[in-house]
């Protein structure tokens, strides 16, 4: 059984720094009056939200100025995640990923609109790290133009099957995310998902976009590992 995270608002929470990295990398190489405004941020891959916030800006979204952008957001997130408590691990998270870990049977994976870089600073700025999910799927990792995190999945059973632990199926693959972009990705590809309502969307908006199981947040993990595992 594969178990794939999201990260923001589902492992962690930044406060914000990070959307905020982003507006700051804008203003940093364009100026002041660069705006995130308008711009969607939840759910979504980074590439697409740095080519949102740099067509929103009138700004052709060139391979340089994306790469630009991504330098950029790195420093800022960096010097925001700083103040100290800004980025914090959800209730519940830390024993959650350790109790999984023990499972047998049960392997840990993160699939994420983050670029790597960055996800793992906020994962570290959580007290988190990556590696103790091992199979990690990022951002940037869509093979298909225009990326999608619905080609995201299919990238984590690959890589699954690949690291020695032979096929899964997909419905052995559950998906753990607080938007309908995380539930949505995991019914395009026939996967389980459990939702949370700890991310701007409500519980019955996640319903209703289909997940299997929505919970409050993941503050009673023998509760969340007993319906994951069920
Ligand atoms: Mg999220």
């Amino acid at each position: 059984m594969l178990i794939l995270f999201d990260i923001d608002a589902t492992l962690v929470t930044t406060s914000g720094v990070g959307r905020h990295a982003m507006a700051e990398a804008g203003r940093r190489l364009y100026g002041p009056s660069f705006t995130p405004d308008g711009v969607e941020f939840a759910g979504r891959l980074d590439p697409l939200i740095l080519t949102d916030l740099l067509r929103r800006n009138g700004l052709q979204p060139t391979p340089d100025r994306l790469a630009a952008m991504r330098r950029e957001y790195r420093v800022a997130l960096v010097e925001g995640l700083r103040t100290p408590g800004i980025a914090r691990a959800l209730p519940g998270v830390h024993d959650l990923v350790d109790a999984l870990a023990c499972e047998a049977g049960v392997t840990l994976g993160l699939l994420t609109g983050n670029f790597e870089e960055t996800g793992r600073l906020k994962l570290g700025a959580c007290g988190l790290d990556a590696d103790r999910f091992p199979i990690r799927v990022w951002g940037d990792e869509s093979p298909h133009e225009p990326p999608s995190r619905d080609h995201l999945p299919a990238v984590a059973i690959e890589r699954y099957a690949d690291a020695a632990a032979g096929p899964v199926r997909a419905d052995r693959v559950t998906i753990v995310g607080d938007t309908v972009h995380d539930v949505a990705c995991a019914r395009a590809n026939g996967c389980r998902s459990l939702a949370v309502a700890t991310g701007s969307f409500p519980e019955q908006t996640l319903r209703a976009a289909g997940a299997d199981e929505v919970f409050t947040d993941l503050s009673d993990p023998p509760a969340v590992v007993r319906w994951l595992l069920g």
